[in-house]
């Protein structure tokens, strides 16, 4: 179903009105984890002055330490509807596990299924029957035929709305927290007809080389970039040393805004 000899043209997915696909660039930043309802604003404005049209921020954290911080739950949705009614921003947020996809979708306009995720194939098909767009990232040690199989799980349970998120993939080299496959977006793309779209934040875990590898994500092809945000990163809960800030931000809007135009 997400093939490309099942449906040769490429899709457009529209998520709250805003969409995804071939000829767009579509930008969807926010924090990694909603903290608190000014910290999520602030974000969100952010993530809003440099372009972004969706905002994301993760409720539900799937953290490596069970000691981490976990998010909010649905105190942390609630924030999000709040945010998305003061900005008019639709809402991307992560869905953790099959019982919870019904209170997130309540309030989600894009479900988001994390890479630790990609192969939680009751996840996969609850969401498939969920009404709403999804996001789905590749799992880092997953091929990119394993990251369709997984698409495949969702269509098939009739929910078509799919974007693909390629964040990285566990490689030897630890300088950077993954390594971005950028063949990955070319080979998705000639394979399927579903939007591919980066997340350089989750890819380098680096802020120095989020605009770096936004950029390549450009060149390559990508339909979106998938951003952290935060207005004080040094105080974030979760991944403070990826999250660009407001300077970072302006820079990297411009820089992207130019190279977007010469494609
Ligand atoms: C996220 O985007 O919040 C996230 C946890 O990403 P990943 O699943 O790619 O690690």
């Amino acid at each position: 179903l997400v093939s490309r000899e099942h449906h040769p043209e490429r899709s457009v997915i529209e998520v709250g009105g805003v969409p995804i696909g071939p000829d767009f660039l579509t930008v969807i930043a926010g924090p990694c984890a909603v903290e608190t309802p000014e910290q999520t604003l602030a974000a969100a404005r952010l993530a809003r002055a440099a372009g972004a049209a969706l905002l994301r921020g993760g409720a539900f954290k799937p953290r490596t330490s069970p000691y981490a911080f976990q998010g909010l739950g649905e105190e942390g949705l609630k924030i999000l509807a709040d945010v998305r009614a003061e900005t008019g921003m639709p809402v991307v947020t992560e869905v953790i596990d099959p019982a919870s996809v019904d209170l997130v979708a309540s309030y989600a306009d894009m479900l988001q299924i994390g890479t630790r995720n990609m192969q939680n194939f009751a996840l996969l098909q609850a969401v498939g029957a969920a009404s709403k767009p999804v996001l789905l990232k590749r799992g880092m040690s997953s091929t990119i035929e394993e990251w369709l199989m997984a698409a495949e799980y969702i269509a098939q349970r009739g929910n078509l709305d799919i974007v693909l998120c390629e964040r990285g993939i566990r490689t030897f080299e630890r300088a950077s927290r993954n390594t971005l496959d950028i063949g990955a977006v070319p080979i998705a793309q000639r394979l399927s007809h579903l939007p591919v779209i980066v997340d350089p934040s989750h890819s380098g875990g680096r802020r120095d080389l989020v605009r770096p590898l936004s950029l390549a994500a450009i060149a390559a092809g990508a339909e979106g970039l998938l951003i952290d945000v935060h207005p004080d990163p040094g105080a974030a809960l979760c991944d403070g040393d990826q999250a660009l800030s407001a300077p970072d931000i302006a820079e990297l809007a411009d820089t992207t805004a130019r190279l977007a135009a010469l494609l």
